[in-house]
C-alpha cells in the first residue's frame, strides 16, 4: 500500500509513547490527535490490513481494530 499519508500524519514529530498506552482508557491524548488528523482513514486501514498489532493507529486502539475487523468479517 501506498504510505504517502504518513507525510501528513498529524502525529509525526509526537511522543510516540502516547500512541501505545498499556490501557484503551489512556489512549485519550493520542486519540485526541487522531481526531483532527487528516490522513486517519488510510492509517486506520494500514493497521487494520494486518501491518500493525500494537499502539493507537486511525483513533483505534489495538482492541477497537480487533473489534473492526471482526464486524467487517461479519458483514463480508
Ligand atoms: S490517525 Fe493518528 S496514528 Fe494515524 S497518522 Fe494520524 S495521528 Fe498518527
Amino acid at each position: 500500500m501506498n504510505q504517502n499519508w504518513r507525510e501528513h500524519a498529524a502525529c509525526q514529530g509526537l511522543d510516540p509513547e502516547i500512541f501505545y498506552p498499556v490501557e484503551d482508557d489512556e489512549a485519550v491524548p493520542a486519540k485526541a490527535v487522531c481526531a483532527v488528523c487528516p490522513v486517519k482513514v488510510a492509517c486506520l486501514e494500514y493497521a487494520l490490513s494486518g501491518r500493525e498489532r500494537d499502539g493507537v493507529w486511525g483513533g483505534a486502539t489495538e482492541r477497537e481494530r480487533r473489534r473492526l475487523v471482526r464486524q467487517r468479517r461479519r458483514t463480508a
